[in-house]
């Protein structure tokens, strides 16, 4: 890795990043087994987080945020998952939404004062992209906004929505019009307050249980400015693609790396009962690191040139750059089965003590949420869109 991938690490966060250890260590960390124990919206994590004011930490300055970068935000994502993954994920999830507002909607009046509001109230965003009869594919829709007098109507069978109840904003994907294709979406912010949510189906799930992602069938209204003013495949292009791997695949590398801690803690902790030989598990720790090693790297280097892409704003940087976006599936990829690998390493090395529930060194919650990464966008759907690209794609 070239020194100008390595994360640069400026003032500004530095002080954030402090700021998120703390909030780790005082309102995360203590909850994130109940969290994950009782599904339950990990309120306290949220809590102290809004009153940081990082749920408006990517806005821009001009509209009262703290103008992070995607690298920045990154950052803060590796780092809230060593406290707790099912809080980092949904901190990740709603910086998506936000994104795609930032990236995409400043131009209109309705959003510019929208991303005011969520600035200074720090609004949770949820989204429902997931859909029953489509399920994963993300670019398609069988729901469609209907616009009629400046006002919309629209219904979606979303099967799964995390923290659906607890956000105050959901971003749905759906067809343009009634008579639009599957592909030919918007995406439309529907508010807490012109929507309800019926139950379909609940959330007691092997990991991420914290997310509390149960399914719904949506009924929301509003006025058509909530309507994001550019088609959905833009913004899945440029935003919703890469900016959920990047996010979603540093805060799996921050529950690698606490697995790893553990394992490193256990290891020391054995080398002290026999001091001058070192416990063979120490062979295993050193290789663990060098898989770790290889998981870092490919987060930081996708991150940085999905930073400098947004940096340089082409036109066309995303929307015919396969390139790009065969990269970000591999990272997708590549960081959702690494993380399955380092815990699982970790609780070779940690034995029974990472098997238990009630021991310090337990990665059963890492290793429940890991198994989840693979299925955030099925992996095998993902592999289906990597090879029609590797045929298409012509070697320059
Ligand atoms: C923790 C968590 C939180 C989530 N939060 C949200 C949320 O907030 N909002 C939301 O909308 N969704 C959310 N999801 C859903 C997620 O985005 C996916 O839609 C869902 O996990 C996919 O489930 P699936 O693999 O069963 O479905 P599908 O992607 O439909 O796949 C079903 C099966 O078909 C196979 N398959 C389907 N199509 C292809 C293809 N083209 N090529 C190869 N194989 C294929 C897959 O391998 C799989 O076996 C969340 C999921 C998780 C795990």
């Amino acid at each position: 890795m070239s020194a100008s991938t390595l994360p640069q690490t400026h003032d500004q966060l530095a002080s954030i990043l402090e700021q998120v250890h703390l909030i780790g260590r005082e309102s995360i960390a203590p909850h994130a087994e109940a969290v994950d124990r009782d599904a339950r919206f990990p309120v306290e994590a949220f809590d102290a987080l809004k009153s940081a004011k990082l749920l408006s930490c990517y806005v821009p300055e001009e509209f009262g945020g703290m103008g992070l970068t995607i690298s920045d935000l990154s950052r803060i994502c590796e780092a809230l998952a060593l406290h707790c993954g099912s809080t980092a994920m949904i901190f990740a999830m709603h910086q998506i939404q936000v994104a795609c507002i930032v990236h995409h909607a400043l131009g209109s009046t309705f959003f510019q004062g929208y991303i005011r509001d969520l600035v200074e109230k720090q609004y949770l965003l949820a989204s429902a992209t997931t859909e029953l009869g489509i399920g994963g594919d993300v670019r398609s829709s069988l729901c469609a906004v209907n616009v009629t007098d400046g006002s919309f109507t629209l219904e979606k069978q979303a099967p799964v929505i995390s923290y659906g109840e607890a956000a105050d904003a959901i971003l749905v994907t759906c067809r343009r019009a009634p008579d639009a294709g599957r592909n030919d979406q918007s995406h439309v912010l529907v508010r807490k307050e012109d929507c309800t949510l019926k139950p379909l189906s609940g959330w007691d799930t092997l990991g991420f249980r914290g997310t509390c992602s149960s399914g719904f069938t949506l009924t929301a209204t509003g006025a058509a400015e909530q309507i994001l003013p550019v088609p959905y495949a833009e913004i899945h292009a440029k935003t919703m693609h890469p900016f959920s791997h990047g996010v979603w695949s540093s805060l799996w590398l921050g529950i690698a790396m606490d697995a790893m801690s553990k394992a490193r803690a256990f290891v020391r902790a054995e080398a002290r009962k026999t001091p001058g030989t070192l416990p063979p598990s120490a062979l295993r720790l050193a290789e663990l690191d060098t898989v770790l090693f290889s998981m870092r790297g490919g987060v930081y280097q996708s991150i940085a040139e999905y930073n400098q892409l947004l940096r340089e704003d082409a036109p066309d940087a995303f929307t015919s750059n396969y390139g790009f976006a065969l990269r970000t599936n591999n990272l997708k990829i590549a960081t959702s089965q690494f993380l399955v690998e380092v815990v699982g390493k970790a609780m070779i090395i940690c034995g029974i003590s990472g098997y238990r529930n009630d021991s310090k060194f337990s990665l059963g919650r890492h290793l429940r949420d890991a198994y989840g990464a693979q299925l955030m966008v099925n992996n095998d759907r993902i592999l289906g869109q990597s090879s029609t690209i590797q045929v298409a794609m012509r070697e320059s």
